[in-house]
Parts: C-alpha cells; structure tokens; sequence
C-alpha cells in the first residue's frame, strides 16, 4: 500500500476504550501507526511530539468540548482532522467542518468506512502537497502558499488553512475570474461532499478572507452557476526550506 508508506500517524481522541480499540485495531490493519488519546487535553499535551499526520476527535470528551479540542489542534498544526460525533445534531457537524475539519463521521461507525475516509483525507493532502510545492499564489496583497496551507493577509497575519478549505483556494486561485461549478470546486478524487458542505467551506473561506463576508470581494456566487473568484492572481516560487 503505497500511501500507507512510510507509515502515517493517527491520533485518536476518545474517551470510551472500547471504541478507541476497535479503532487501533481496524487502522493498525491497514498499516497505520495509533496513538490513543483518552481527553482533550492528552492530545494537546502531545501534539507537538507526536507530529500526527491525522486525528481522530471524538466530540464528547470528558475534560473539554471536541470541538474546542479541534480548533486548538487545527492552531498548531496543519494535520488532517477526522470527527467523530455521537450527537445527531446537524449543526455540530457543520460547525466542525467551519471550524476546520477536514471530514466528519457519526457513531456507531463501520471501521472500514473509518479507514477509507481516513485514507481518503491523506491522500488528499499528498496530492495537494505534491502538486503545488515552492508555489505561493499572490492577490489583491494576500499570499496563499499551496505548500504548506498558509494564507497571508496584505497586513501579514498568517493563519495555516485545512486541507479541505486549502483544496478550494487552490482551484479558486488556479483559476481565477471563471465560473466554477460545485463539482469542480469538490475536486476530483472520491470526495462525497453534499452541495451543502461546498457551501460551509466557501463561507468559512469567505470569513478568513473577506473583510465583509456578508458582501464578498473576492469569491463570488453567481445564482445557479456556481462560484467565481474576481481577482488577478500571479505567481511566484515560495523561498527555498519554506516547506
Ligand atoms: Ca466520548
């Protein structure tokens, strides 16, 4: 299995055993390397050292929100998020994906369906990071370096964007001034976003992006077409060890 190689990190947060075991188990089938956390606050203490490609975060944690967990995590690393939610409140999964996550799953979960969303968010992220290296796309004084997921606003505050949110600039920025559909904009490979989780991640983009996201400059809808990004965009070559 060639994406499994060398072998990914997974972080799992969760609190009952029981489902982190399953988990380990069904992951470490398919070739990857688990490290369990049982809290929030287990996972943040190790974030730095473990360096996990991914994690898993259950919402319901005993010592903190999951969501909260999610934010602090997406803070200090650009790691592939997965949630995993008990709660069959829609509006906990939509904010999860505005909050940066990069997929989300409802328990009581089939494993391997676990593993190919995980897989699925890794390769993802290969593909993304193989074809843009050393590539920082410039606009109306914002820097989007495609290499590690950085966006930079003309006043220089830098904020590290999701896999899912940077996917989408990329396409925008690749392609700027031109109708796109939502099935561009979802990209190619087997992604299942519903029209409504395009919608999330364009107005969380819009909210990182636009000084009045409620009247976009730069990601416009265009009624029953799709989206259009209006802005000149050039290129340049990121600075060698950027990466
Ligand atoms: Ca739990």
């Amino acid at each position: 299995m060639k994406d499994n190689d060398p072998a990914k990190l997974i972080a799992i947060v969760e609190d009952d055993p029981d489902i982190a075991k399953i988990i380990e188990q069904m992951l470490g089938d398919f070739g990857f390397r688990t490290h369990w956390c049982r809290s929030g606050a287990d996972l943040l203490r190790r974030l730095r050292t473990l360096a996990p490609d991914l994690c898993i975060i259950d919402l319901g944690l005993p010592d903190m929100d999951g969501i909260e967990a999610m934010q602090r995590v997406r803070a200090q690393s650009a790691c592939g998020i997965l949630i995993l939610t008990g709660r069959a409140h829609v509006s906990d999964r939509v904010m999860g994906l505005e909050l940066g996550a990069d997929d989300y799953m409802l328990k009581p979960f089939e494993p391997r369906e676990l593993v190919a969303r995980v897989r699925s968010i890794l390769r993802r992220r290969e593909n993304a990071a193989h074809s843009s290296a050393e590539r920082i796309a410039e606009f109306a004084g914002w820097q989007f370096n495609l290499g590690n997921n950085t966006l930079t606003s003309p006043a220089g505050s830098e904020q590290v964007l999701s896999t899912s949110e940077s996917e989408l600039l990329k396409v925008f920025v690749s392609n700027p001034n031109r109708i796109l559909q939502r099935e561009q904009l979802m990209g190619t490979r087997d992604l299942s976003p519903t029209d409504r989780s395009i919608d999330v991640r364009i107005s969380r983009l819009r909210r990182k992006l636009e000084p009045d996201a409620d009247s976009p400059a730069f990601i416009k809808t265009v009624y029953g077409a799709g989206y259009l990004f209006l802005a000149t965009v050039t290129w340049v070559a990121a600075p060698a060890g950027a990466l």
